[in-house]
């Protein structure tokens, strides 16, 4: 694998202000996204884990802009993509794409698919004129669907045809990252490796990068390198695909982790049903952000902000954001409470 570094992520926030009184002034903030830092090279996948408000979306959403961000930098492929003016921001798209999770919100009903595919090269000036019907042809074939189909409107198609077109949109401009938001998350499993198999063939013949968006570890097993893991708006771990799923350090993960179905009916396994909701984005706990639910927290928990970091015994690049990663991995740290509950399943 390249490891040029194509998308530089450093201190990114999000804050969603909430106004409130007559003169609508802001009084407090959705802190969806909180200073959030990772690199992503060319020609790999990885993937932003976690339930649902943990930020992931909103990260993908910032990183192109679709919210503007209220912090930090973004950097692609050399270029400052926060410094960028409309104009040139909209040429960045160009490299810069988006799957979203529901096909057919995110595609014009009125639009057949080739306009929908050509709109998306004029926008872009990516293909001379003539030869978009034979471009057309071509991304309907690369994406498993018949040219003819192309003069269809969305509705004609079945959910997983529909996120193929999805697909092909994103392609037809030629993008070197494309960014999948919750991409597979609405269809049904078989029609889920599919698509992950078509993502994945791509990436092969066109080095493409991908910042895979999901809300479970089992959906991004297959096509990850890494594994980002986020809870209410901050990284809590981060390493390649290996090291997490062999060897996760952080409670949180280690929970989400346990959450996957095991597909043999006689191996017991060890299921950590986490208490509570996630807490609010607007007022997030201090401390670690986790210690209102982890069953190993302690005052330091609720008073310092674990930073992201590794122990000598995790492989390179993997990192938690614990105070107590050695000691829990030791056994030293005993759980101080019984705010999950483990069940044999
Ligand atoms: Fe749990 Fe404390 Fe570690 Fe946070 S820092 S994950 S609350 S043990």
């Amino acid at each position: 694998m390249s490891q040029k570094e194509l998308l530089k992520i450093n201190n990114l926030k999000q804050y969603f202000p909430i106004k409130g009184g007559v003169f609508g002034r802001t009084v407090n903030n959705v802190k969806a996204v909180d200073d959030v830092t990772f690199t992503i090279y060319e020609g790999e996948t990885v993937s932003v884990v976690g339930e649902s408000g943990c930020g992931k979306s909103t990260t993908g959403r910032a990183i192109l802009r679709l919210d503007e961000p209220t912090a930090g930098e973004v950097e692609f492929d050399g270029t400052n993509v926060l410094g960028l003016n409309k104009k040139d921001m909209r040429k960045m798209r160009k490299d810069m794409q988006i799957i979203f999770q529901d096909p057919y919100a995110s595609l014009n009903p009125r639009q057949t698919v080739r306009q929908t595919l050509v709109e998306a090269m004029d926008i872009q000036n990516v293909v001379p004129k003539k030869d978009r019907a034979n471009r057309v042809s071509e991304l309907m074939e690369t994406v498993g669907l018949q040219p003819h189909q192309a003069d269809r409107f969305p509705h004609e198609f079945s959910g997983g045809q529909r996120q193929r077109i999805g697909i092909a949109r994103a392609l037809s401009v030629d993008p070197k990252l494309i960014i999948c938001d919750e991409a597979v998350s609405a269809l049904d499993v078989s029609i889920q490796a599919q698509v992950l198999n078509l993502l994945k063939k791509f990436q092969d013949e066109m080095n493409l990068t991908y910042l895979f968006i999901a809300h479970d570890l089992g959906v991004v097993r297959h096509i990850s390198d890494r594994i980002i893991v986020m809870y209410l708006g901050k990284i809590v771990e981060i390493g390649d695909k290996k090291s997490i799923f062999n060897n996760p350090q952080h409670p949180y993960t280690k929970a989400l982790l346990s959450a996957i179905p095991v597909p043999d009916p006689d191996k017991k396994t060890e299921r950590i049903f986490l208490q509570g909701d996630v807490p609010s984005p607007i007022d997030p706990p201090s401390g670690c952000r986790f210690h209102t639910r982890c069953p190993f927290a302690t005052e330091k928990c609720v008073e310092e902000t674990p930073e992201l970091r590794d122990e000598d015994y995790m492989d390179g690049g993997h990192q938690a954001a614990c105070h107590y990663i050695r000691e829990i991995e030791s056994g030293e740290h005993k759980p101080t409470r019984d705010t999950s509950k483990v069940r044999q399943v």
